[in-house]
């Protein structure tokens, strides 16, 4: 039985994740700042170094090495570039991509002494072709894309695959309260540029990386798995 970490636990697609991985059998902790209501949920900000490694060691008492990791935790600010402050900009790269790099870092350490791991970093299909108005968020996960790339190198001899999952337009808090302060327009507009035709569901991001972890997958990797229904693909 493996032990799994999901960043971003405690909502939306990470909160999918995670339930789909116990579904699978594996052992699931999760991290978030609003750690969850399900066992093995720590409140830990992925941007502290010091809290992700103290959850951590709780996590590896309790459940074991941690040898699959899903860094879902993310955020998004939406500014006209003229407008961003430094700190918008270091906030918003400080948890999409150096949370990423925190976590990574404190968990492959498990899965080489394993001589096996699955890494699935939930990127953006932002990244794709840009968006207005997401300049740092878009950047931090073109990042993630690329250090997903790296590592896929650098660790396969290891065991280790490492890939990315950029989501297009999922249903969850972070997507409603976009909508709600009216940076999405219409969401209808969305629905009908999407090729599916629906909105995608935290669920649809979940099922990817639940083969991504699997022994099948074990010869995909450094590979960007778009879950979009078609769009920006
Ligand atoms: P969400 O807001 O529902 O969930 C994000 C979670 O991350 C929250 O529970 C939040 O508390 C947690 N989080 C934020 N900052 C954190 C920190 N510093 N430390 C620990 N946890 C932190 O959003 P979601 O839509 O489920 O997003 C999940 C991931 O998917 C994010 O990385 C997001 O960028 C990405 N994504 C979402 C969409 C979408 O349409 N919903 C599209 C593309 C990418």
């Amino acid at each position: 039985m493996k032990t799994a970490l999901v960043t971003g636990g405690g909502s939306g697609i990470g909160a999918a994740v995670a339930h789909r991985l116990r579904s699978d059998g594996l052992r699931v902790a999760t991290i978030d700042l609003n750690a969850g209501e399900e066992k093995y949920s720590y409140t830990a900000d992925v941007t502290d170094r010091a809290a992700v490694d103290a959850a951590l060691d709780k996590i590896r008492t309790e459940l074991g090495p941690v040898t699959v990791l899903v860094n879902a935790a993310g955020l998004e600010r939406f500014k006209r570039f003229v407008d961003l402050t430094f700190a918008d900009w270091q906030k918003v790269v400080d948890v999409n991509l150096n949370g990423v790099f925190h976590c990574v870092q404190a968990t492959l350490p498990d899965m080489i002494e394993a001589g096996w791991g699955r890494i699935v970093n939930i990127s953006s299909s932002s990244t794709h072709s840009g968006q207005p108005f997401m300049a740092p968020y878009v950047a931090a996960k073109s990042a993630v894309n690329g250090l997903t790339k790296s590592l896929a190198l650098e660790y396969g001899p290891n065991g280790v695959t490492v890939n990315a999952v950029p989501p297009g337009f999922i249903d969850t808090p972070m997507l409603r309260k976009a909508e709600e302060r009216g940076f999405l327009g219409d969401t209808q507009k969305q629905i009908d540029a999407t090729p599916v035709r629906r909105i995608g569901r935290p669920e649809d991001i979940a099922a990817a990386c639940s083969f991504l972890i699997s022994e099948d997958a074990g010869y995909i990797t450094g590979q960007i798995l778009g879950v979009n229904g078609g769009r920006n693909t």
